[in-house]
C-alpha cells in the first residue's frame, strides 16, 4: 500500500520532516561515500560574509550551487563541498561598531583594539552558526562545520606569501595619491569595491558660482562653479580649456556662448598664467600660495562656467594636475572628514557643516555670484553609505599591469554562463587600475610590511619567518591580528635595526582571493588535520589543511558560481592571486546571475519594507518554492522574487502532486498494485510506450540543460512533461486505471519516479518526500538514486503522439468555433496533413468524441489565399498585382508541404497567408499544413448519446456534491428516454441498480 497524500502539500512541514530524515539516515554522508573516487567535479565556494543573517538574495547563489552539486552527485561525481565564510574587514567592523554604539575610529581605539577584535570574532562565530542553519534549511548540502574562515592564521599566512611574491617582483609600492575616502570609516576605498552602481546615490548639494578676482586686471574676475564648497579653502589654481573661447561680461570671465554679447572675447590660452586672489587667502595654509590659471584639455564645457577650481588635496584629477604643474597640495580635512587646524573658523567642522559658513564668508567678501542647489549622482561608501570625499593619502598598491595580458588570455578559455559575461570580465581586466590593498582600520588582514629608515621594505612571508626575525612580543601573539601582531617588531634584513609593522590592514578581497590556494593546500608538504582552522578560526571550524597532492587533484575548479558583481570582486581577486602564484586561473567555468528584486521589480530594502527575510521565505513559501523561483529565472536578468510568484509556482507544482496523490496512489491502492524496483518497463499499449519515450526525453533534455548550467530549461522541460503526463497520459488512460490495469499502473509509477530523480536537484525536499512515498523497495532517498538511464527516447513514438495532440488540439478549436459541446458526439472528423497520427485514430476519435476519423483531403473548406506582402513584394516586383489577383480568384494549384503554384511561380508557405473556412455544416481548423474538419450533422442516435453523456456528467457531479468516495456504489434513477443507454451510464457512475423515473437522482447503496 502507498501512503495517501493530503490534497495539497504543506511544503515547510514536509521539508522539516525530510531534513530530519537526512540527519537520521546520514543521507549526505552516504552520498559522498557512494561517489568517493568517482570522476572529479571540482567546485570552489566564494565566501559569504558571516556578519548578518542570510537574505533571500543570498539564496539565489546558494540554490544554484546546490543544484549543480546535486546534479553532479547524481551522475556519480566526486565533489568538493567546502563552504566559505568571509570573516574580517570593513563588513564586520562596521556592524560591530553599530552593535557597540561606536561612531568613529577614536571611539574604537578608546574601546580598545583587542576588545574590539574579540567582539568581531564573536559576531563572526554567531553568524557562522546562523547562516549554517539557514543554508541547511534551504537544503544546501555542504560540509558544514569544516568551512573555511578567511580570518584563520593559515589564510593570512598564504596572503603574506602572495604579498612577498609581489614585492619580489617589484609590484608593491606605496602610492601618494588622492583617493575616494569614507569619512565615517576613516579609510580609503578601492576602485573595485566602489565600482558598482549601488554605490552611487542621487544627492542634493550646493551649487555655487564664485568670483576669483584677477591680479593686475582691475575689475576683472574668473567665475568658477563648484558643488563642493568645502574644497574652496584648499583652492590653488583655476583651469581653462586652452582652445575654448572665453568672454568677459559684468567683469566676469566665463566660457563664451555664441548667443551672448561680451565686452571682450579671448582664447582660453590667453588667460593661462594670469594670477588671481584665492577665495580664502587669509587662511594660514594659503599664505604662500600663488594662485594662477592653468591649461587643462579635460575641462568640461557642458556644465559650469568652463573654468574649473582646482584643489589638489581634495580631488583626484586636481591631484594629477598638481603633479603636472607643480602646484602646492593643501589637505584641508583629517581622516574623519573634519577641517584641520589652520583653517580658521572651519576647523573641526565636517565637510557638510562647513558649507554654510563658507557660503556666508564668500557673501561677506562679495565673491558669490550665484548660489543654489543641484541634485546629482554622487559616490557613497559601499559599506556604510556615507557620501565619500577625496583625500590625498599614502596607500599600498599592487601594480597589476604585468598581469593584464595573461589574465585576458586565460579568460578567453573560461566557459562563461551566460556567455555575454565573458566580455564583462574582459572589460574589467582591460580597465582595472593598480590594486589599492591597504585600509586604515583594525580587524583585518595585517599587512606584513615593515619599512625601515635605511630604505629597506621588509615583507614577512610566513609565520615562521616572523618568528625567526622577531625581536620580541611573540609570547603575547595569540593570533595574526591587531593589536597582538603590532607588538612583534622584527629586525631589518638590510641594516639589522628593529622595525615595526605599518598599522594598515588589508583589503578584504585579499582574504577571499587567496582561497583557491590556501584552502586546498597549495605547496603544503603534509596534510594537517584541522590545519586550516587556526588562529581566530580555531574553535569555529574543523577544516583540514590538505597537502599539495590534493591541490593538484582539485585545481583549477571545474566551475564556480557567484553574482555578476563578483566580476570586479571575487572573480577578479582569485584570478589575480592564482595567476601570480601559479600562472593559471583557478576556474574553468563560471555561472553568474543578476540581482534579486521584489515581485514588482523594485530593489529590496529593509527601509522600504519590501525586503524578505530568508527564514520567513523558507517558512512561508517552503525552501523548494524559493529554489524553484531562482531556478526558473534567466540568470542574465534580475529576478522579481516574492510571495505572489511563489503562489504561482505552488499552483503549477500542484499538477505533479495531484498526479501522485490525487490519482496514482488511490488507484494503485484500490488495485493492490505493488511497485518493483528494476529496469524500465517494456509495455505494449501505445500510450504506455509513448509515456516511456516521453520520460526518456525528459531525462535527456534535463541532463543536457544541467550540463549547460541552464536551470530555466530544466524547470520548463519538467513542467511541460508533467503537463503531458497529467493532461494526456492520465486523462487518456483513466478507464484503464479504473479497471486496475497493472501495465498502466506500472508505467505511470515508473515515469513519476524517473521524473522525481531529474527534478531532485531543483527541489530536493518535495522530490524526496514523493520518492519515499512511491519507492517501496528501491534506494531509500531520491538523492541516493543515481541519474536515471532510460535509454534514447524513441523519436518516432514521440513524433506520432505529437501529431495526435496537434490533431486533437485543432479538433477542439473546431468544436469551440462551432459551439458544439464536447459531450455531443459527432459522426466524423477529417484530418489532412498528419499521416503519422493514423495509427492513433481511435485515441483521436475518443478524445474528440467522434465516431470515425478519416485521413485524407479536407474538401469541406474554402481556401482563401493572400500574398504575404513584405516577402512577396520584393520577390515579385511588378508581377505582384497579377499574382494577387489570381490568388484571390482561386486560380492556383496546391503543392505538397503547403507550397502553392500560381501564375508560373512556386510560393513557399511563408510567402502566403492562408485561411481555411468551413463550408456550411462543417467546422474547420488548421495551422502549419495541418487541417481538420468536423462534420456537424446530427442524427437522433447521436443526439441521444449526447444526452446520455450529459447525464453521466450530471450524475458524477451529484456524486461529488454528495461527498461519495470513488468506490461508493449507488442506485440511479433515469428518465425513460435514457433507458437504452442504461448499462453504459451505470458503469460510468458506479450504479449497481438503475430505476426509471422522471428526473435523474442518486442514492447511496
Ligand atoms: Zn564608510
Ligand atoms: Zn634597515
Amino acid at each position: 500500500m502507498f501512503k495517501p497524500l493530503p490534497s495539497v502539500p504543506d511544503h515547510p512541514a514536509l521539508e522539516r520532516e525530510i531534513l530530519e530524515r537526512w540527519d537520521d539516515e546520514g543521507t549526505f554522508r552516504r552520498l559522498r561515500e557512494q561517489n568517493a573516487g568517482g570522476p572529479r567535479f571540482g567546485f570552489i565556494d566564494g565566501p559569504i560574509t558571516a556578519n548578518n543573517p542570510m537574505g533571500v538574495h543570498h539564496a539565489w547563489g546558494r540554490t544554484l550551487k546546490d543544484v549543480y552539486q546535486r546534479f553532479n552527485a547524481a551522475t556519480g561525481h566526486d565533489e568538493r563541498y567546502q563552504n566559505g565564510f568571509d570573516c574580517q574587514g570593513l563588513w564586520v567592523e562596521v556592524e560591530v561598531e553599530k552593535e557597540l554604539g561606536l561612531n568613529s575610529k577614536r571611539e574604537i581605539e578608546d574601546y580598545g583594539i583587542a576588545e574590539f577584535a574579540e567582539r568581531c570574532k564573536e559576531r563572526v562565530a554567531r553568524y557562522v552558526g546562523v547562516m549554517t542553519e539557514q543554508s541547511k534549511r534551504l537544503g544546501q548540502w555542504m560540509d558544514w562545520g569544516n568551512d573555511y574562515l578567511t580570518f584563520s592564521d593559515t589564510n593570512i599566512e598564504y596572503i603574506w606569501r602572495f604579498l612577498k611574491e609581489c614585492q619580489q617582483r617589484g609590484w608593491l609600492y606605496l602610492g601618494h595619491r588622492s583617493t575616494q575616502w569614507c569619512p565615517r570609516c576613516g579609510t580609503s576605498l578601492s576602485q573595485h569595491e566602489q565600482a558598482g552602481e549601488e554605490n552611487y546615490r542621487e544627492l542634493e548639494h550646493p551649487s555655487l558660482f564664485v568670483r576669483f578676482p584677477l591680479r593686475d586686471r582691475e575689475g576683472e574676475s574668473l567665475v568658477v562653479w563648484t558643488t563642493t564648497p568645502w574644497t574652496l579653502p584648499a583652492n590653488v589654481a583655476a583651469a581653462v580649456k586652452p582652445d575654448a573661447e572665453y568672454g568677459l561680461r559684468d567683469g566676469g570671465w566665463r566660457l563664451a556662448s555664441p548667443e551672448e554679447k561680451y565686452d571682450n572675447v579671448v582664447q582660453g590660452e590667453d588667460l593661462v598664467g594670469l594670477e588671481y586672489e584665492g577665495p580664502f587667502d587669509d587662511l594660514a595654509p594659503q599664505h604662500d600660495v600663488v594662485h594662477r590659471v592653468i591649461p587643462w584639455d579635460e575641462v568640461a564645457l557642458d556644465e559650469g562656467t568652463g573654468i574649473v577650481h582646482i584643489a589638489p588635496g581634495a580631488g583626484a584629477e586636481d591631484f594629477e594636475l598638481s603633479r603636472v604643474h607643480g602646484l602646492p597640495v593643501l589637505t584641508p580635512i583629517d581622516e574623519s572628514g573634519r577641517f584641520l587646524p589652520g583653517y580658521g573658523a572651519f576647523e573641526g567642522l565636517s565637510t557638510d557643516e562647513a558649507a554654510e559658513p563658507i557660503v556666508e564668508a564668500l557673501l561677506d567678501r562679495g565673491r558669490l555670484v550665484e548660489v543654489g542647489t543641484i541634485v546629482h549622482r554622487y559616490p557613497i561608501c559601499w559599506r556604510c553609505k556615507t557620501p565619500l570625499v577625496f583625500r590625498v593619502v599614502d596607500d599600498w598598491f599592487i601594480r597589476i599591469g604585468d598581469l593584464r595580458q595573461p589574465l585576458l588570455v586565460a579568460n578567453d578559455e573560461v566557459a562563461w554562463t551566460p556567455p555575454q559575461y565573458k566580455k564583462r570580465m574582459d572589460d574589467w581586466l582591460r580597465n582595472m587600475a593598480d590594486w589599492n590593498i591597504s585600509r586604515k582600520r583594525y580587524f583585518g588582514l595585517p599587512l606584513p610590511f615593515y619599512p625601515c629608515d635605511c630604505g629597506q621594505l621588509n615583507v614577512i612571508g610566513s609565520r615562521r619567518e616572523l618568528e625567526e626575525r622577531a625581536t620580541g612580543g611573540l609570547d603575547q601573539l595569540q593570533e595574526l591580528h591587531r593589536p597582538w601582531i603590532d607588538e612583534v617588531p622584527i629586525s631589518c634584513e638590510s641594516c639589522g635595526k628593529e622595525v615595526r609593522r605599518i598599522p594598515e590592514v588589508g583589503d578584504a578581497w585579499l582574504d577571499a582571493g587567496i582561497v583557491p590556494l590556501s584552502t586546498m593546500g597549495w605547496e603544503n608538504p603534509e596534510w594537517v588535520p584541522h590545519g586550516y582552522a587556526t588562529g581566530a578560526a580555531e574553535h569555529i571550524s574543523g577544516a583540514d589543511l590538505p597537502d599539495h597532492d590534493y591541490w593538484e587533484h582539485w585545481f583549477p575548479a571545474d566551475w564556480i558560481s557567484e553574482s555578476r558583481e563578483q566580476i570586479r570582486l571575487w572573480f577578479y581577486s582569485i584570478s589575480v592571486m592564482s595567476m601570480t602564484m601559479t600562472g593559471r586561473l583557478p576556474y574553468r567555468a563560471v555561472l553568474t546571475y543578476e540581482r534579486v528584486h521584489d515581485e514588482h521589480g523594485k530593489e529590496m530594502h529593509k527601509s522600504t519594507g519590501n525586503a524578505i527575510e530568508a527564514n520567513e521565505a523558507f517558512e512561508r513559501m517552503g525552501a523548494d518554492i524559493v529554489r524553484w523561483q531562482f531556478c526558473g529565472q534567466n540568470p542574465s536578468q534580475n529576478i522579481n522574487f516574492g510571495y505572489g510568484p511563489a503562489e504561482e509556482v505552488k499552483r503549477r507544482l500542484l499538477t505533479l502532486w495531484n498526479s501522485v496523490g490525487g490519482f496514482f496512489i488511490p488507484y494503485a491502492n484500490i488495485a493492490s498494485w505493488q511497485p518493483k524496483w528494476g529496469p524500465p518497463p517494456q509495455p505494449e499499449h501505445a500510450l504506455d510506450r509513448w509515456l516511456v519515450a516521453r520520460t526518456a526525453l525528459l531525462v535527456a533534455e534535463t541532463r543536457d540543460a544541467y550540463e549547460r548550467y541552464s536551470t530555466p530549461t530544466v524547470t520548463t522541460a519538467f513542467e511541460a512533461y508533467v503537463e503531458d503526463l497529467s493532461n494526456w497520459y492520465i486523462r487518456r488512460s483513466r478507464r484503464r486505471f479504473w479497471d486496475g490495469d497493472a501495465n498502466a499502473l506500472e508505467v505511470l509509477w515508473w515515469s513519476l519516479v524517473q521524473a522525481l530523480r531529474v527534478i531532485a536537484p531543483v527541489m530536493p525536499f518535495l522530490a524526496d518526500h514523493l520518492w519515499r512515498t512511491l519507492v517501496l523497495d528501491g534506494p531509500e532517498s531520491v538523492h541516493l538514486a543515481d541519474w536515471p538511464e532510460p535509454g534514447e527516447p524513441k523519436r518516432e513514438l514521440l513524433d506520432e503522439m505529437a501529431a495526435v495532440r496537434r490533431v486533437v488540439e485543432l479538433g477542439r478549436q473546431a468544436r469551440a468555433q462551432s459551439g458544439m459541446k464536447l459531450r455531443q458526439p459527432l459522426r466524423r472528423l477529417v484530418v489532412q496533413g498528419a499521416e503519422s497520427a493514423k495509427a492513433q485514430a481511435e485515441e483521436i476519435a475518443d478524445e474528440l468524441s467522434v465516431k470515425e476519423v478519416e485521413f485524407g483531403p479536407v474538401e469541406a473548406t474554402e481556401l482563401r489565399v493572400k500574398p504575404n506582402l513584405p516577402l512577396l513584394g520584393p520577390k515579385l516586383g511588378k508581377e505582384l498585382a497579377q499574382v494577387r489577383a489570381k490568388l484571390e480568384a482561386g486560380e492556383f494549384e496546391e503543392l505538397d508541404g503547403g507550397r502553392l503554384r500560381v501564375d508560373g511561380h512556386d510560393l513557399s508557405p511563408d510567402e502566403v497567408l492562408v485561411e481555411r473556412r468551413g463550408k456550411e455544416g462543417w467546422a474547420v481548423a488548421g495551422e502549419d499544413g495541418l487541417t481538420v474538419a468536423l462534420d456537424l450533422a446530427l442524427d437522433p442516435a447521436l443526439q441521444l448519446e449526447g444526452r446520455a453523456r450529459e447525464a453521466i456528467h450530471q450524475v458524477n457531479t451529484m456524486r461529488k456534491e454528495a461527498g461519495l468516495e470513488i468506490t461508493d456504489r449507488i442506485v440511479l434513477t433515469l428518465p425513460d428516454d435514457l433507458i437504452d443507454h442504461r448499462d453504459w451510464i451505470a458503469r460510468e457512475t458506479l450504479a449497481d441498480r438503475v430505476e426509471a423515473g422522471d428526473d435523474i437522482a442518486i442514492e447511496r447503496l
